[in-house]
């Protein structure tokens, strides 16, 4: 079946009770038992399972094309699981500009851990062989990167990482399934905030793994969710089912929207450098156009005259909403720097937006009129 139709189908059925078609939520913590002292109906206590979550894990192992899914409390709950099942001493790949949290969880919660963390460009492939060492464990990738839009090589680095023994995981959060699905370049593992596209309406925190096959850093992820208690709450999964019925049409639309407005700001005067993945200068553009379907919903703009530009663009508009976070059916911007604080490795005069379901001439009209006053 076709992902459009798995998006409204997987893990979803009428209620048997009552013939309703879209899911109950099952608030009850606790489940009846049998006779025999079984769980006939497989669920006994709602941290260990519930209903409503596991509808959303079966539907995102169909998305993803995986074995199966975990859904936790938050994107982050997800690398603190994964992280978790490492062993005081291993080493750790990650990309040099990987998503902020992910160095927040390694650097200040397991801070007293033993592990050993390598930030890297995962675009320079040759070079990532000479980075892995007799202790790496763990390869970790996202890519579209945040904020610069950077591509990595999935197939290719998942080849790499295969040869030595290493599991890789991928953020593909920027992407969603519908544009990108990382198990079938042979990456091991797949991690959504489900926060973002996937729920799609700014109103639910969330996260996912994804496995293409039984791996043991799965399985330990598996103990921190289910006895660790990182569990999403069963209206938080229902919200998030809520929104994949209509993540491929509403993605869809936002690549559409995305490609407009980076076309319309790489032509204009006040901008310095635009990084869009479907902007044929970009330079993961053709690596773009072969491991996803279409390029997003998420770009970045550097504005000429530095921070204080920046900072004042974003103050002009008027339908971006100034906030952090993407994926819903507002368009947001926000002058990353600032939201990543002093350690930031952002460049000061970038805006990154998450565009949204409005119509882009309006989305363009805005932006035109916040340039105007620098121009
Ligand atoms: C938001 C985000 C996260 C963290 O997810 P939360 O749901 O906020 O915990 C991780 N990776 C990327 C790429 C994100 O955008």
């Amino acid at each position: 079946m076709k992902i459009e139709t798995r998006a409204v189908h997987a893990g979803r059925h009428t209620d048997p009770a009552t013939g309703a078609v879209t899911a109950p939520i099952h608030l009850s913590t606790t489940f009846e038992r049998g006779a025999d002292g079984e769980y006939p109906r497989g669920f006994s206590y709602s941290r260990e399972d519930n209903p409503n979550r596991h509808s959303l894990e079966q539907c995102l192992a169909s998305l993803e094309g995986g074995k199966e899914a975990l859904a936790f409390s938050s994107g982050l709950a997800v690398v603190t699981a994964v992280v978790q099942g490492l062993e005081p001493g291993d080493h750790i790949l990650a990309p040099d500009d990987v998503y902020w949290g992910l160095r927040k969880v390694i650097g200040e919660v397991f801070a007293k851990s033993g592990l050993e963390t390598t930030y890297f460009d995962m675009t320079d492939v040759a070079g990532l062989r000479a980075a892995i060492r007799p202790n790496t464990r763990l390869l970790w990738l996202e890519t579209p990167s945040n904020p610069l839009l950077k591509i990595t090589n999935l197939a290719a680095l998942a080849e790499i990482a295969r040869k030595a023994n290493i599991v890789t995981v991928c953020d593909s959060t920027f992407a969603s399934p519908i544009l990108q699905r990382p198990l079938e370049w042979d990456i091991d593992m797949v991690m959504h905030s489900t926060t973002k596209y996937i729920s799609g309406h700014s109103d639910v925190v969330g996260g996912a793994l994804i496995t293409k096959f039984d791996n043991y850093l799965f399985e330990r992820a598996r103990k921190a969710q289910k006895y660790g208690g990182s569990v999403p709450s069963p209206f938080d999964c229902w919200l998030t089912m809520r929104g994949i019925e209509t993540l491929p049409y509403r993605v869809r639309a936002q690549c559409e929207n995305a490609l407009k407005i980076a076309t319309f700001l790489s032509g204009h005067p006040s901008i310095e450098a635009v990084h869009y993945p479907g902007l044929p200068t970009h330079p993961g553009h053709a690596l773009a156009a072969n491991q996803m379907s279409a390029f997003g919903g998420m770009l970045s703009a550097r504005v000429r005259g530095g921070r204080e530009e920046a900072m004042a663009t974003a103050a002009r508009t008027q339908l971006f909403i100034r906030a952090t976070s993407l994926g819903g059916a507002h368009s947001l911007i926000e002058h990353r720097a600032s939201v990543e604080g002093p350690q930031s490795r952002t460049p000061q005069n970038l805006l990154r937006m998450s565009i949204g379901l409005e119509n882009a001439e309006d989305l363009i009209a805005d932006l035109e009129q916040a340039l105007r006053a620098d121009s």
